[in-house]
Order: structure tokens, then sequence, then C-alpha cells
């Protein structure tokens, strides 16, 4: 479904207080949210800024129809249970879109030790979309559970420091965050960080530098408390937000002002951020 045009808010300039939700699906929301209507709502909640990650392949052209409004950004590439998308007609398409200006990361990516796709399947496209990334500049969003060890041994191999990138949906030991760190990355925090038996991520977001802090949804999966029995919205941000501000003691603004230039920091939107 191509998105509605966009409300006047979203037109409006973005300013320091405005969240920047680092991995949200605008392209496939809960039966009630079309995207127009979710960003709609999102500003009205003080979200300013998104990036789409890809997830299959067939939905790329979805991401870049979404991308060409302002401060909406898109992140094509394959998530790991679709690793058997990849191949040589694939690479050519993602490098195509690599050189366009709104596709500013490669996402979603990495290793995932959960699913029925063979590492076998799962190992070339990572590192093929890794190898693309790197050579157009751009950085990466990971996906990865239980296979960090492997993980952080391939971004080392493709030389991935080179462009760096998030690491979304985050449930790793501190000891991993900070590997990671070292590699140019950041960590993004998401629903899980609101549940009651948090512990881990709450303990990684305590004892990580400021510079490495920002903030996503993954609308319509990872809801926050209290909604875990819904389909996330990207409206919910501020809860994450709110909770990432008690944990480090920062006020709402603050948290916004740190997590938003960490994510522009990191996807190169330093310039482009007035003019997209
Ligand atoms: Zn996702």
């Amino acid at each position: 479904m191509r998105p509605a045009p966009m409300l006047a808010c979203l037109t409006m300039k973005a300013d320091q207080s405005q969240l920047f939700d680092t991995h949200v699906h605008l392209d496939r929301l809960g039966p009630d949210q079309d995207s127009a209507t979710a960003l709609a709502e999102a500003g009205r909640a003080g979200v300013g800024a998104w990036l789409v990650p890809g997830v299959r392949r067939q939905h790329w052209p979805d991401l870049l129809s979404l991308a060409g409004a302002p401060r909406i950004w898109a992140a094509p590439g394959l998530h790991p249970m679709m690793a058997g998308q990849w191949g040589a007609a694939a690479e050519v398409e993602l490098a195509e879109l690599l050189q366009r200006p709104e596709c500013v990361a490669v996402g979603e990516i990495g290793l995932d030790g959960l699913l029925d796709v063979p590492f076998q399947l799962q190992e070339p496209a990572f590192r093929g979309q890794l190898r693309l990334a790197v050579a157009a500049g751009k950085p990466v969003l990971i996906h990865c559970r239980r296979a960090w060890g492997e993980l952080l041994a391939i971004l080392r191999q493709e030389q991935a420091g080179r462009v760096g990138g998030i690491l979304h949906g985050f449930g790793g030991s501190p000891r991993i965050a900070s590997e990671a760190l070292e590699l140019g990355f950041v960590i993004a925090f998401g629903g899980p960080l609101t549940y009651p038996n948090a512990r881990k991520r709450v303990e990684v977001l305590r004892t990580l530098p400021v510079e490495a802090i920002v903030l996503e949804t993954d609308a319509p999966d990872l809801p926050p408390h209290p909604h875990r029995k819904e389909p996330n919205r990207p409206e919910w941000l501020p809860l994450i937000a709110r909770r990432v501000a008690e944990i480090r003691g920062w006020s709402l603004a603050e948290t916004a002002r740190i997590t938003t230039a960490n994510a522009r920091r990191v996807l190169n939107l330093q310039k482009e951020w007035g003019q997209n």
C-alpha cells in the first residue's frame, strides 16, 4: 500500500526534542494502522525521525516509497530468516539501492541461532550484505540472537568497523556490548527494556557510554509494557524513552537530545537533517 501524503505536523522542522525511531517496520504495521496515520500519531507523541529496515526482497520498493517523505529513511536488506533470497540478483539490486541518498543503511542483517534457517545459508547472506554496506560506506542494522561469537568474528573479518551501525533488539551481555562498541556500533533499546524482568538490558544500559545509546520500537513487534499483548505502535516510542531516562537519570528532553544526536551521527545524517 502506498503511504498517503504526509500530514502538516511532519513537515515542521525537526527540533532536538524529537525522538528518533531507529527501527520501525512502517511497511508492515498492525491491521488497524496505515503508515500515514501511524506517523501522524507518533509525531504527536514527540517522534520526529524514522528508519525503516528491510526484511524481504519483495518489500524493498515499499521502503523506498516510505523513505521519500521528510525524515524517513530506508535500510534495505534481508533479515536472516530470508537468507534464502540472497544471490546474484539480490546483490545487484541492493547495490543499486545503496546509491540512493534515502537508503542510509543496510538492514536488518545478521545471524539468528533460533531460526530454522541453517548458518550455511545465513552466513553468506550476512557477509555479502556487509560487504556491500562497507563498499557503499553505509552503516548496518544488526539482528542477532544466540550467535554473538560468530557475528562479532564476521564483523571483524569484513571490516564492519569502517561503517559501524546499530545493534537492534540487543539482548546480549555488557561484555558483548563493549566489544561491539569498539567496532563502532551503538545499541538500540526497545520495548523489552520496559519489561519488569529486563535485568540484563538495564545493566547494559547503565554501563554504556552516553554516545552509544539509541531508541527503537521495532513496531509492530516487541511492544513495550503495558501493551505486551497488542501489536506494537510507533507512537509508543516515548514509553521506551521514559524508561531510558529513568535508568540513566536523565530528563526526557535530555534523553531525546542524546539519542537523536547519536542516531544522526551513526547514520551519517548530520547534513541531510534539514533537507530530507
Ligand atoms: Zn525488526
